[in-house]
């Protein structure tokens, strides 16, 4: 469940990410009331069965059953935020009715390595990096966007969409200074599956740099505005403070 709208004294109106057809809303009848049977399937992030109708509007909620509500997520802050960020993501890249078995399966990594308390920011790494693959606009890592030179020593070019190597420097006088280990983990993190994340640890510093590339990557060609996102970055300055 990637999203949740109240609607009326009683009635939620939600939006799955299913596997079998993408992303849909429906409208789930009572289930603010604490009583209701709809109101645990109802909650933000829960992955269970979904038995709802269609129609040509707005479908409805019939029932449902969690599998998994996520709770390491739901009592931390800091995890609920990275979550909201991460559904945030899919809603807003995803059109209504159109499967992608992929993503959903990869939104349920996510789910479950936030939940398992994996570094969450290295999660959204390398969420992010497979959600600009799947909007289409994903940026050059495995070699030089100019010239294709595939080693070396790698900067990043927003304006050119990746990676430039020494010699192509002066075609992007904006590029982002990488250290040689940034530019690595950018390449792996890109192609890495999220279910054979193991505990990594990243310096502090690399991680700048990779959110710093990230953060101009999705503002110059995602056309996305997320709440979720600037919440996330109020969190992150309050933990420096
Ligand atoms: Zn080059």
């Amino acid at each position: 469940m990637i999203r949740t709208v109240d609607y009326g004294e009683t009635n939620k109106i939600i939006t799955l990410y299913t596997r079998e057809t993408g992303k849909v809303g429906v409208m789930a009848r009572g289930a603010k009331k604490p009583k209701s049977r709809l109101s645990s399937v109802s909650q933000l992030f829960v992955y269970g069965h979904y038995l709802y109708h269609h129609t040509s509007g707005l479908g409805g909620l019939n029932q449902g059953e969690p599998i998994d509500s996520f709770r390491s997520i739901r009592n931390d802050l800091f995890l609920t935020s990275y979550a909201a960020y991460a559904v945030e993501l899919v809603d807003k890249l995803t059109e209504d009715n159109k499967p992608n078995p992929y993503l959903f399966e990869m939104l349920y990594q996510v789910m479950h390595a936030l939940d398992e308390e994996k570094d969450p920011e290295v999660v959204l790494f390398i969420f992010e990096l497979k959600m600009l693959r799947v909007a289409g606009i994903n940026p050059q890592l495995s070699s030089c966007v100019n010239c294709g030179l595939d080693n070396g020593k790698f900067e990043f070019s927003i304006r050119e969409g990746g990676f430039l190597c020494h010699r192509c420097l002066s075609i992007d006088p904006y590029h982002i200074p990488l250290k040689k280990k940034t530019a690595e983990l950018l390449h792996l993190f890109s192609h890495m599956d999220l279910g054979r994340l193991g505990n990594i640890s990243l310096k502090t510093e690399t991680k700048k740099e990779i959110r710093e590339v990230l953060n101009q990557y999705f503002d110059a060609y995602s056309g996305l505005f997320l709440k979720s996102k600037r919440f996330l970055e109020q969190l992150d300055r309050f933990k420096l403070e």
